[in-house]
């Protein structure tokens, strides 16, 4: 069973979010600070992946996410 994970459990002091559009392959980083705070530490990758809109061709839920 998958642990139910947050941006406040996966990411560390040091850690950066990696994120990629799947439309248009536009990607971005934010240190964990910014993760959390545009997102909010309880956010889940999920959360993550349908919030997000790509900043270069608009096209929002389409950005894949990882650390
Ligand atoms: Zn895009």
């Amino acid at each position: 069973m998958m642990m139910f994970q947050t941006l406040h459990r996966m990411m560390g002091g040091s850690e950066t979010l990696k994120m990629a559009c799947e439309e248009c392959g536009h990607e971005a980083a934010w240190t964990s600070a910014q993760a959390k705070e545009r997102l909010g530490p309880d956010a889940t990758p999920m959360d993550v992946r349908h919030r997000l809109v790509c900043s270069s061709c608009g096209v929002g839920g389409r950005v894949r996410v990882w650390i």
